[in-house]
């Protein structure tokens, strides 16, 4: 059991990760882009033509050579080398032309599949269950992923390289092998164990390389935030206003000591394995060359195959230490591109339903709902119980931290529940598949998003499924007021958002920004339209707007408004009080008034102090 525990904590084994990632990138290259497997063949055939030529010509070269010298005709050799001469210019030729057909295809193909790899990523990034976008576990798995699938490992076509090798080396072994067991066999140990020795202290460094790896992950994504999030254009006003750029950059310095300091300990802890590596291969030369000219000296070979030989054994010695580097090389690389697997392959926190959700008029109800925050110890809701009826407008007001943006997560299903269940039509929402579940409501959350991209399209991007509709477009902009700013703009509503990436884009004003998030949401149709807070940056006229077009704006859809403004709340049909982590009071307007000592009451009487009631 102890035993079993600590290898969980250690992790997958090197062996396990290389299988997984060997099987999961060929695949990927096979049905991203097969024809980069014909770029290998053509490598793997001028590789072999220069290896070859390498081998046997000075041989045969030399053995002509000596012929003439020990008194053969002349003229006759000479015929023959020129042939081999012909022979090798040929050879020579075709071998760099597959070469480099074969290695530009094979950059071409790493640029593509990159890209690729981005794209699964960002999608993996966009539809895991939300709760992760805030777990710093994930967000550290996630920069590995990043690091790991691409830079650390050379990607989908650095893996595919060390298999490759590999596999032209063990051919390229079995070849010398064959030519030194007939020349020189006592010269097949002297270079495996020379080449054990090596490659036992190349997987120590390796350890200790993506040892660094792991620990340097936070500190990058930390260092990234500092130096590259921070200083980013939107958080221009705030570092100057605050004077921030010091103590930000003192923080950033910080991080980038830890990485320095990381780097340091790597360098030292590999450079002593590198020296006695290094001190093993001078002393297998020496011991080679000596035994090969010693069956030379002997009369046992030719000096043709003395020098076949001495470029057989540099040619073992590159296959033999060419398959333990690219094993560990692979082993390294499948280490690091193991990361972007675990954050592709990572497992849903919120458990799939598959009921449908029927097209009917929807109730929703909270049965004895507590909740609290992953990895937090303390409630945030606790047994709230709360009925929506179909086309029902309910208005959610109380304290800031009172948990009404907890109630909206929870009721679209971002967060399951601690206790009790959220039911929709008489069904717990967990039964339901999330895709269907989600198209029934229309948010916009109070730090709603906007994009770079054109005015219209953050708008259409409500509903994607929807053919290009203008006139509905201008309809969902025209309710949240959103039309007329968008008259004024350059390109109307073909401006992009921001200016990032658009020299014409424009920064829209935070309350132009809350409108076109309205309309987004209008955009989507859904049955359910949740408001959080819609009009925090508009001014009093929009506001105004807002709420008399309120029942324009959603319809005969349900609604939920949560708003600190109260005299808002009273053009819905009732009003839910949050307070001590619960729903305190609940009714209309009127009703909540007439409790005596009420939350709502006191807050409403507060309020009017300092408001004139716009709805009047
Ligand atoms: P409200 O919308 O009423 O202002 P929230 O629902 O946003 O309140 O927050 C309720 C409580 O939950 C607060 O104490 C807040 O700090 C806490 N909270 C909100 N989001 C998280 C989170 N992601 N993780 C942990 N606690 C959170």
């Amino acid at each position: 059991m102890g035993k079993k525990k600590k290898q969980n904590e250690k992790g997958p084994g090197i062996w396990f990760m290389t299988g997984k990632c060997l099987k999961y990138f060929l695949r990927f290259a096979w049905t991203e882009r097969k024809s980069v497997f014909f770029a290998y063949v053509l490598l793997f055939m001028g590789t072999a033509i220069s290896d070859l030529k390498y081998l046997l010509l000075p041989k045969l070269l030399v053995d002509e050579i000596v012929a003439v010298k020990a008194g053969a005709p002349a003229e006759e050799h000479l015929k023959i080398i020129v042939v081999y001469v012909a022979l090798t210019v040929g050879g020579e030729f075709l071998s760099r032309i597959f070469n480099n057909i074969g290695n530009h295809y094979i950059n071409y193909c790493n640029v593509f599949f990159e890209r690729k790899m981005t794209e699964r990523l960002c999608t993996k990034s966009m539809t895991m269950d939300f709760q992760y976008t805030e777990d710093p576990k994930v967000l550290d798995q996630q920069q590995k992923a990043k690091e790991g699938a691409s830079w650390y490992s050379g990607g989908v076509t650095g893996i595919l390289s060390c298999f490759y090798q590999i596999i032209y080396n063990i051919v390229l072994m079995c070849t010398v092998i064959t030519i030194i067991a007939i020349y020189c066999p006592l010269l097949i140990p002297v270079q495996i164990i020379g080449m054990a020795i090596v490659c036992y202290l190349n997987v120590k460094n390796q350890k200790i390389e993506v040892g660094t790896f792991m620990k340097l992950a936070k500190f990058n994504r930390c260092f990234g935030y500092f130096f590259w999030d921070i200083p980013s254009y939107q958080n221009g006003k705030d570092t100057r206003l605050y004077d921030a750029s010091e103590m930000l950059t003192e923080r950033g310095a910080e991080y980038a000591g830890h990485m320095i300091d990381t780097w340091h300990d790597q360098a030292l802890a590999v450079r002593k394995n590198s020296f006695k590596a290094n001190f093993v291969n001078a002393l297998r030369d020496g011991i080679s060359y000596f035994y090969i000219g010693y069956r030379a000296i002997k009369k046992f070979i030719t000096i043709g195959d003395f020098t076949m030989c001495v470029t057989a054994a540099a040619r073992l010695y590159r296959s033999l230490m060419g398959i333990g580097g690219n094993i560990q090389d692979m082993t390294k690389k499948c280490g690091y591109a193991y990361q972007f697997l675990v954050y592709m392959d990572y497992p849903d926190a919120l458990r799939k339903g598959k009921d449908h959700v029927e097209e009917k008029e929807h109730v929703i109800e909270f049965q004895h709902v507590s909740f609290k925050y992953p990895r937090s110890e303390d409630y945030v809701l606790k047994d709230v119980n709360i009925k929506i009826n179909s086309g029902e407008h309910l208005s959610i007001v109380g304290l800031n931290g009172a948990g009404k943006t907890t109630f909206i997560k929870l009721l679209c299903r971002l967060y399951d529940v601690t206790d009790g269940c959220i039911k929709v039509d008489g069904k717990d929402i967990r039964e339901y598949r999330e895709d269907e579940y989600r198209r029934l409501f229309s948010v916009v959350f109070q730090d709603f998003k906007l994009f770079a991209f054109s005015l219209r399209e953050n708008v259409e991007m409500g509903d994607t499924l929807r053919k290009r509709d203008d006139a509905y477009l201008e309809e969902t902009l025209k309710l949240s007021g959103m039309y007329e700013d968008a008259q004024n703009l350059k390109k109307g509503l073909d401006t992009v958002l921001f200016k990032g990436f658009d020299e014409d884009g424009t920064d829209l004003s935070g309350g132009q920004q809350q409108k076109t998030a309205i309309s987004r949401a209008l955009y989507k149709n859904a049955p359910v339209v949740i408001l959080d807070e819609p009009t925090a940056a508009l001014d009093p006229l929009a506001e105004y707007e807002i709420y008399r077009k309120f029942d324009n704006l959603v319809g005969g859809r349900s609604a939920i408004y949560i708003s600190h403004r109260l005299s808002s709340c009273r053009f819905c049909d009732r009003i839910a009080v949050f307070a001590d982590k619960t729903v305190k009071e609940y009714g209309t307007h009127e009703e909540l008034m007439k409790i005596k000592d009420g939350v709502y009451a006191e807050m409403f009487n507060a309020q009017a102090q300092y408001y004139v009631d716009a709805t009047a």
